[in-house]
């Protein structure tokens, strides 16, 4: 029969292994995570009730195999203190330099043969050979054949009395009840990450490895409740980077650059045009927002395991509001920012933004990242049409400021960024109109030109509005059917800017929906539609034509205009400051 050497060794023990068998926990005290499990296998050692046959389930990672050879250590040391080994004696030192022969490790997914099994029971029969007993581990046990199953079952039924069987598996419920009724069973949980950052941090402190404390935070939620995995990531990345990686070649080396970048969509789907404290007023979100997406496609991601990115914050932002922050494997200071997103967002919008995000459909291409664009525009057409009235009625009662101030809802590091962008200035140089953090003044008389019905300057298409946007929702109705993502397209992203003798020219508020309209081929398909809308040949033109204020028009200036090409729409009340400032800049 063929068995595993095994791997367990003191952590002095030889140089070059890999981290995580160099460091498996040698006592159960050293086990991390399974506290419940660790103290019953303690105790059944201590009072010498060891039972022929354990099972251990549980995610991969979480400690399975390590805790069978805890149990063949323990129950075969000399003098274990508390059913703790005591990793002195001859059996401990065997067990620690790997060369324990009563020990058996066996992967089942190798050696799940009837002839295998017929081999261990042959084997079973002998007794141990230094110790007090023989430890079968046989991992993935799941994977036996079935006939290989009948086989350990009939060991089991009649176990040797110098046997310890410790079955390991991910998959229990394709072990076989009768198995299972054979054993002892332990269900070991994904392990919390501050558990995992502890133990990375006994390791880094072993080894002589330098990380800050948010770099461990993570690599242990990367690692997703799996030790292993977290282990094995911290080694890779001092392979790479050296024993002193900064936290950016961390972050780097775990690709968190995308899970920040969710988080910050996340919170651009719940921006609140009524309040404009949750880091932007509508219009400014959108933009922002596309911007983000594309980003993100740009740089490659999946965009399926993008918006999933998405929906786990949105997810968790839910059980922050609903109370239970502490259930959540975040850092302090996520755990913060999202308690006071968490305070601010609307329950309604949480769920309708997580509805929305957690049922798009990516079956046809991963890496489009078209169906999260569209979904953010219907999020923030939404999100406005809830507010359009009571922000209307709001602005009519509260007096507006005689110096008409735009109060743009931008965080103070983007409006320097457009601010420098527009004039050539430095970046930081104080923007007078950029004091959007500062409570604007509310003395009565309001000035004719920000009153809410003033018209807009650039008028030109004003008249073909009212007739345009009809024909517009006509040809969206006519398409919603035969060009989903054309109708979707047409659905509050842009609108009929004119209409002439034998030409609609549609203006897009956001060049990037102009551009999948270019990229989508969907021009001709749009000249066709009007086509037979109006009956006659027709030609539809595309531009970019950046939305217009609507509760008013603003005074303009470079900072405002840059801001409007954005997206940004003056809010018709003192912004409560955006959170989450600073962490714009990779959008
Ligand atoms: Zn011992």
């Amino acid at each position: 029969m063929s068995s595993d050497v095994p791997s367990t060794s003191s952590p002095a023990g030889q140089a070059g292994q890999v981290l995580y068998r160099k460091w498996r926990p040698q006592t159960f005290a050293e086990v991390v995570g399974q506290e419940p499990v660790t103290r019953t296998l303690r105790n059944s050692i201590a009072s010498k009730r060891i039972a022929h046959a354990y099972l251990l389930s549980g995610p991969r990672g979480t400690g399975k195999t390590s805790l069978g050879r805890l149990v063949a250590k323990a129950a075969n040391c000399a003098s274990p203190e508390d059913g703790e080994p005591c990793n002195e004696c001859d059996s401990c030192r065997a067990f620690l330099e790997g060369r324990a022969i009563d020990f058996i490790e066996q992967d089942a997914a190798s050696h799940n043969s009837v002839d295998d099994i017929r081999q261990l029971r042959e084997n079973v029969v002998l007794n141990p050979m230094s110790g007090e007993y023989k430890v079968y581990l046989l991992d993935e046990v799941h994977m036996l054949s079935g006939s290989a199953e009948n086989a350990l079952l009939k060991t089991l039924e009649e176990p040797p009395p110098h046997i310890i069987f410790v079955l390991a598996t991910t998959e229990p419920h394709r072990v076989s009840a009768t198995i299972i009724s054979r054993c002892q069973r332990f269900d070991l949980r994904r392990i919390p990450a501050p558990a995992v950052a502890e133990r990375l941090a006994f390791i880094c402190d072993k080894e002589g490895f330098t990380l800050d404390e948010v770099s461990l935070q993570e690599v242990a939620r990367s690692a997703g409740g799996s030790l292993r995995d977290a282990i094995n990531g911290l080694e890779q990345i001092v392979t790479y980077y050296g024993a002193s990686p900064s936290p950016e070649q961390v972050r780097e080396a775990l690709g968190i650059s995308v899970d920040a970048r969710s988080a910050q969509l996340a919170r651009l789907l719940l921006a609140d045009p009524s309040t404009d404290s949750l880091g932007g007023e509508a219009g400014q979100a959108l933009a922002e927002g596309l911007k983000l997406v594309a980003a993100v496609r740009d740089d490659g991601v999946d965009m399926r395991r993008f918006s999933r990115e998405v929906v786990g914050y949105l997810r968790e932002l839910l059980l922050v509001k609903a109370g239970v922050a502490d259930t959540l494997d975040q850092s302090k200071e996520t755990l913060a920012e999202m308690q006071a997103l968490a305070k601010q967002a609307n329950r309604a919008a949480i769920v309708s933004a997580l509805k929305a995000i957690g049922r798009l459909d990516f079956r046809d291409d991963p890496q489009s990242s078209l169906p999260l664009e569209l979904a953010l525009v219907d999020l923030v057409a939404e999100a406005e049409k809830a507010v359009e009235r009571p922000a209307a009625a709001a602005e009519k009662a509260v007096p507006a400021p005689t110096e008409p101030q735009p109060q743009f809802s931008i965080p103070a590091s983007t409006a320097e960024e457009v601010a420098a962008t527009a004039t050539g200035a430095t970046v930081g140089a104080p923007e007078p109109e950029a004091a959007e953090a500062e409570p604007a003044p509310t003395p009565a008389g309001v000035p004719a030109d920000v009153s809410a019905g003033s018209p807009s300057p650039d008028s030109s298409g004003e008249s073909a509005k009212g007739p345009g946007q009809a024909l517009l929702a006509r040809i969206r109705d006519a398409c919603k059917e035969s060009d989903k993502q054309l109708a979707a397209l047409l659905n509050a992203s842009c609108e009929v800017t004119s209409l002439e003798e034998d030409v609609l020219t549609l203006g897009f508020y956001h060049t990037f929906h102009l551009e999948r309209m270019e990229a989508g081929g969907y021009a001709d398909r749009l000249s066709e539609l009007v086509s037979q809308e109006l009956g006659k040949p027709m030609t539809a033109k595309l531009v970019h034509s950046p939305r217009r204020p609507t509760p008013g028009k603003v005074k303009s200036g470079h900072l405002v205009q840059a801001a409007q090409e954005l997206g940004a729409k003056p809010v018709p009340r003192e912004p409560e400051g955006p959170i989450g400032e600073g962490e714009h800049g990779d959008s």
